[in-house]
Formats: structure tokens, C-alpha cells, sequence
């Protein structure tokens, strides 16, 4: 073999911060707070605040690859940790504040994080779990010194800034190998307990690099990218670090996200690309249809995490001149895999064929292979017909779970979504089913096992199934359908009441419907294929 005579430069995230303070350093990044007020500061401030948090974890005697927590909505310091925890060789550890305070409890001791940072918001959420959580030494609330909340009776609590106030601005980030975890996320997308997606400072660069092109996220310096995903849920789809590489104004919505919020900040900022799942996208659209307002920057929005409804799709392009591109991905892929951009020859096609086209979830990015296969494991054909089970592989995907969770995932060297899907002759992707056993709602997941694990110990009940019912808002909501044991009885408020406290609010299902057998196949598992039929559409849920 002939080698090739290029340098061996390791890929790290570093990089991206020290390029976006050179090249771009007077970009804007804008962050509306938690206090309510709005930050504005330049990439050039984000790189030495950075340096002082990595000067501050050396200070705490961290090593490489121990990991750091996060409980934050998207903002300015959140961004720094992104860096200065990850850039110093740390792995940052962003955690989902949606979950029940036992599963993050859960989250917390698994990954072994030894520094918590927290919006104040969170407070209450930390004080439940911190007697919990033994390997965290040190508490931080994100806000100034004299923002500090007192009496909180978390031991050793500091404030970001009186953290960093005396660090050094200069660091010299050390030369890691690219293969060093540098964050972790945890997902409950699958069966059993959550599974920690860990991704390495290569796979995080390759997926910037991958994700900032033109036919995919498209971020451009010319942009003004606000992104309503949140940085807890798989890095804001790697945006955060995008946004470095291509030096854009960053816009970061904290945590008001409802329609006049974020409409009025898409204005204020002149933002022209937005990204989020579809109920943000939706309440952003009640919001201008109703006030007959209209949108003078915004350009493009990305819509992921779950299947755009063809009537915001619709709203957006016909009556905003709003461009709506689908991306698919998961927490397992970094998380992007397809993006939904049409090809020259669909752009002279009337409208409603076109919005045929985008209802997809689209075209791999390069980096992405997919195949779909049959249950024996054939690859099925390209033809837009065939439907079959989503296999991907590529440099950004899990080879397997944070401390071997689950199992060897890969099949043959390909990661199994649980997705099921058709691939048409020009490569769009469309996601027809999902045979994981799991429901979104709202951008998160909800385990229908941990439902009927709940219900199912509950004295009066002899089964249970929990099955995903369509949502006008939320895409999905899970109810729970319940066979009752012989000379048992319970109600239904009774039963719904018997799941508060046991997983968050949002999680407890919204209906429960009695039947006289859960029907079983051959091999005695439930039929929630049969069970979708029967009770899967809103008005047999509300019957
Ligand atoms: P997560 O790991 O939370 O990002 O969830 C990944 C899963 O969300 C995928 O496997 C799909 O089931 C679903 N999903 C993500 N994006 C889309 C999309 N554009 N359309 C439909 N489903 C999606």
C-alpha cells in the first residue's frame, strides 16, 4: 500500500471554538435567560469564558473523561460548557429535566457525573434528587453570585460566575485522541432501562462537517440560526457546534417556547432558520395565523423528532413563504440522518405534489447509509412501495451503549432505528410504522413498558397494554388498555390516579380502556398491532 502524505490531524471540538473565535470572533450570540432578560455576547467571549470553565474543571481535579452534568435550557453558558467541558477532555453530560426525578436520579448515578451545573428553574428537580445522586461533588446553579438561591440544603452549591470570576481566560486544550468520548445523552427511546448514546470528538466533527451542508441543515455565516431544540436532547440536533464551524448568529430561546415567544424572538433577531420538533412548529403557527402576522427573516425551519403534520407543512410554505424541510434522525445517530430537500426536477411541480415530496423524512447525508429489510434480514428494493425495517450505519452512529447497556446493538455492522420504512427510487425515505415499543409525545419518549408495568401492579388488573394514540397536538398520547383479573374491579380515574407519582405528569396516559381479553399471538405476546386498530384513532379513544 502507497500511504498517503497527509497530516494526521485529530478532529476535536476545540477546533471549532478556537475557529469561530478567530474567523468569526465578533458573531453574534444572543440568549434570552431564565432571569428573562436577553444575553448578547460575540463568539470571541464564548472561547474565553470556555477556557475559564476548563480552567475551573482543572481545578476540581477532574480527569479526562469524567463526566460533567447538565440540567439547562438552551443559553450562553450552557454553550460555554458545551465547549470547556468537552474541549478539556471532559465528557458533558447533558440530562433531559422532562424526566421523573427517579429516572434522572437513575441517569445521574449510571453515567457517575461528578459536577452538576443547573438553571435555577431546576432547583426544585436537583433538591429531589441530590441526597440521591452520591458521586456528585459539587453543585452549580447558572446564574450570578448574587442570584444564588439560599437555604437550599444542597451541600457545596457555588454559582457559575463566582466559579469562573477568577479563572484564567488563557488554556491550552489539550491534544486528545479523536476518539475520546466527549458527550454523552442518554435516551429511553428503546425497551428497558435508558441508554447512553456516547459521542467521540471525531464523530461530533464528521457530523458538523456532514449536517452543514447545503442540501442538509445548510447553516451559512449569512444566517441567524435559532434553534428550539433543546441542548439536552442529542446536542440541539449538533447545532451548537454547526453553528461554530460556519461562524452564524446563534440565537438561543431559554425556556419560553410557546408561539408569542418564539415569534417574537424569530423578529426581534432577525433569525432565518429555526429548529424543533412539530408541536413547537405548530403553536409558532396558531400564533401567526391567528394574529394575522406574517414573517420578515425567517427563511427555512428543520422539523424533526417526529413526522411534521401535513397541515403545518402546508401553512408554513403556502401562506408564510416558510420553506418546512423534514429531518430524521435519533439520539443513537448524532442525531442526523435524513433531510428533506427537494431535487431540481420537483421544483416545477404544482404545490400539493411538491408537499407530497416533503411529507417524506428525505435524503441520507453523506456519512448515513440506510437500508430497509425484511424480517429475514433481505434488503428490500427502492421503489417506494416496500416497507421494511430501517437499518443505518456510518461514522456518527452508536456502536453500542455507554457501559454496554442493552447489548451489541449492530446487526451485521448496522444499527437497527426501530423504524419502519419506504425508500422511493430518488432516495427520499418515508417512515410508515415503528415496531420499537415506545410513544412520542411531543418530542419525548414515554416507555409504554414502564405503563404497563405500573398498571399491571396494580392489585385489580390481569394485563395491560400501552399503545400510542394520535394527537393534534402532541403528536402522540399514550393510553393504556387494560384486561381486568376474574372478580376484580377497579375504575378508570381510579386507575389513572394510581399512576401520579410514580413517572412524571406528562408521562401518565390519558385514557384507560377496559377490554375483556388482550388478544395474543402465537406466541403470547400482546397484539398491539390489533390493539392500534381498534383503539389508535383520537375519536375510539375518547369513546
Ligand atoms: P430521538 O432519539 O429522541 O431523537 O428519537 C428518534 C426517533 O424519533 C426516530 O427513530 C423516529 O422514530 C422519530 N423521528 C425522528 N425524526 C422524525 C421525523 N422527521 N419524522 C418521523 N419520526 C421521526
Amino acid at each position: 500500500m502507497l500511504k498517503g502524505l497527509m497530516q494526521d490531524q485529530p478532529l476535536l471540538i476545540s477546533q471549532l471554538i478556537e475557529f469561530a473565535e478567530r474567523h468569526n470572533g465578533d458573531g453574534e450570540i444572543v440568549s434570552r435567560r431564565v432571569e428573562g432578560d436577553v444575553h448578547r455576547y460575540t463568539w470571541a467571549a464564548c472561547a474565553a469564558r470556555s477556557r475559564r470553565v476548563a480552567n475551573a474543571l482543572d481545578g476540581e481535579g477532574l480527569q479526562v473523561s469524567d463526566r460533567v452534568a447538565t440540567l439547562a435550557w438552551n443559553g450562553y453558558r450552557h454553550l460555554e460548557l458545551y465547549y470547556g467541558v468537552s474541549g478539556s477532555g471532559r465528557v458533558l453530560h447533558t440530562i433531559n429535566p422532562r424526566l421523573h426525578p427517579d429516572q434522572i436520579a437513575w441517569i445521574v448515578n449510571h453515567a457517575e457525573d461528578q459536577v452538576l451545573l443547573f438553571d435555577t428553574t431546576f432547583l426544585p428537580l436537583v433538591q429531589a434528587v441530590h441526597a440521591r445522586c452520591g458521586m456528585v461533588r459539587k453543585w452549580i446553579a447558572l446564574c450570578d453570585a448574587d442570584k444564588l438561591p439560599a437555604d437550599t440544603g444542597i451541600p457545596n452549591l457555588e454559582s457559575y460566575e463566582a466559579w469562573i470570576a477568577d479563572q484564567k481566560e488563557s488554556y491550552a486544550w489539550p491534544t486528545l485522541d479523536e476518539r475520546t468520548a466527549s458527550s454523552l445523552c442518554y435516551t429511553s427511546g428503546t425497551t428497558g432501562n435508558p441508554k447512553g448514546a456516547l459521542y467521540s470528538h471525531r464523530s461530533t466533527i464528521l457530523h458538523a462537517y456532514g449536517s452543514v451542508l447545503p442540501d442538509m441543515m445548510g447553516l451559512s455565516a449569512f444566517d441567524s440560526v435559532l434553534p428550539v431544540v433543546p441542548m439536552f436532547h442529542v446536542n440541539a440536533w449538533g447545532i451548537p457546534y454547526s453553528a461554530a464551524l460556519v461562524g452564524c448568529k446563534l440565537v438561543l430561546p431559554g425556556p419560553a417556547l410557546d408561539g408569542k415567544s418564539v415569534y417574537e424572538l424569530i423578529e426581534s433577531e432577525s433569525v432565518t432558520l429555526a429548529a424543533g420538533v412539530p408541536t413547537v412548529w405548530q403553536m409558532l403557527l396558531a400564533h401567526v395565523q391567528s394574529n394575522g402576522l406574517r414573517f420578515s427573516s425567517l427563511r427555512r425551519t428543520v422539523v424533526g423528532g417526529a413526522a411534521c403534520p401535513p397541515a403545518v407543512l402546508r401553512g408554513f410554505e403556502q401562506d408564510l413563504d416558510v420553506r418546512v424541510q423534514h429531518g430524521w434522525g435519533m439520539t443513537e445517530m448524532s442525531p442526523l440522518g435524513t433531510v428533506c430537500t427537494l431535487k431540481p426536477k420537483h421544483r416545477a411541480l404544482p404545490l400539493d405534489e411538491r408537499l407530497r415530496v416533503l411529507e417524506k423524512q428525505g435524503r441520507a447525508v453523506y456519512g448515513v447509509e440506510m437500508k430497509i429489510v425484511d424480517e429475514r434480514g433481505a434488503e428490500l428494493p427502492w421503489d417506494g412501495r416496500a416497507s421494511g425495517d430501517l437499518l443505518v450505519r456510518g461514522p456518527w452512529i452508536v456502536s453500542g451503549y455507554f457501559k454496554g447497556e442493552g447489548g451489541d446493538p449492530l446487526v451485521d455492522g448496522w444499527f437497527c432505528t426501530g423504524d419502519v420504512a419506504t425508500i422511493d427510487p430518488d432516495g427520499f425515505m418515508q417512515i410508515t410504522d415503528r415496531s420499537k415499543d415506545v410513544i412520542k409525545s411531543g418530542g419525548e419518549w414515554i416507555s409504554s413498558i414502564e405503563i404497563e408495568n405500573i398498571a399491571m401492579s396494580h392489585p385489580a388488573v390481569a394485563m395491560a397494554a400501552c399503545i400510542g394514540v394520535k394527537h393534534p397536538k402532541w403528536d402522540e398520547r399514550p393510553i393504556v388498555v387494560v384486561q381486568k383479573k376474574n372478580g376484580a374491579d377497579v375504575a378508570r380515574e381510579e386507575l389513572l390516579a394510581y399512576f401520579e407519582g410514580k413517572i412524571a405528569k406528562w408521562q401518565i396516559p390519558d385514557d384507560v380502556v377496559f377490554v375483556d381479553a388482550i388478544p395474543l399471538g402465537a406466541t403470547g405476546k400482546m397484539l398491539k398491532a390489533r390493539l392500534r386498530e381498534q383503539f389508535g384513532a383520537p375519536a375510539s379513544a375518547a369513546a
